[in-house]
């Protein structure tokens, strides 16, 4: 028989690889739902989506665009004026002081484009690593990190892909066994697992293609 040099990595990596594999297969076609058209737009609606559902910011979207369509427009906007556009979403004052700002930054700092490097998206108000890891994926195709929002996190930690609480150290964990060319889909495709199968308060577990290869603690089914 084949001995293996390191039967615990090999086993934890060929289970890694059979969860992205059934991922792949079950969302071949998952994308961001934000609806956008461009780097701007979505870094406005990635900004928007803090603590909101996406649909409820792809309605509130088009509107905006149409009244403050470009940075520099952002920029010059009010704060009351942004607010009321906004107010459905959430945390709307501090989330127009952050679309003003970026707007001015991307105006003043990056020539009125949204730049595409890490430490340049964390200079925009309201950029976190989340953020910027979505602009960056989804609209670049750079794969400088992973996205981690609350599905993400939450699935992670069910499928023992991470023992961490926090977004950084699970991105981290994450960064660590994915492999790179796979993290702007791994994102897309947990979050459809999350919103459609894999849902916070009593998962369905019994329809979930990745039964077979979680043991969390919280399923509601198992078939071993
Ligand atoms: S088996 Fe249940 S807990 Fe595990 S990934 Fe599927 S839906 Fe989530």
């Amino acid at each position: 028989m084949k001995k293996s040099a390191s039967p615990r990595v090999s086993k934890s990596a060929e289970r890694i690889t059979a969860i992205l594999d059934v991922l792949q297969q079950t969302y071949p076609n998952a994308v961001c739902a934000l609806h956008h058209k461009s780097a701007w737009q979505l870094t406005v609606a990635t900004i928007l989506s803090a603590q909101c559902t996406d649909v409820r910011v792809n309605l509130v979207t088009p509107a905006l665009f149409k009244t403050f369509p470009t940075p520099k427009a952002m920029a010059a906007a009010t704060l009351p004026e942004l607010e009321e556009l906004i107010r459905t979403t959430g945390f709307f004052r501090n989330k127009a002081k952050s679309l003003q700002g970026a707007g001015r930054i991307i105006t003043e700092e990056f020539h009125g484009k949204v730049p595409q490097t890490m430490p340049e998206l964390l200079r925009i108000p309201g950029v976190a690593r989340k953020t910027a890891n979505v602009v960056l994926g989804t609209w670049f195709k750079i794969a400088d990190g992973i996205v981690v929002d609350t599905h993400v996190l939450r699935i992670a930690r069910r499928l023992q892909l991470t023992k961490q609480t926090t977004p950084e150290k699970v991105e981290r964990d994450l960064m660590r066994i994915i492999p790179q060319s796979q993290w702007i889909d791994f994102t897309h495709r947990i979050i459809s697992h999350g919103r459609q199968v894999c849902i916070a308060r009593k998962p369905r577990c019994a329809d979930c293609p990745l039964e077979h290869l979680c043991n969390a603690p919280d399923k509601t089914f198992s078939s071993h």
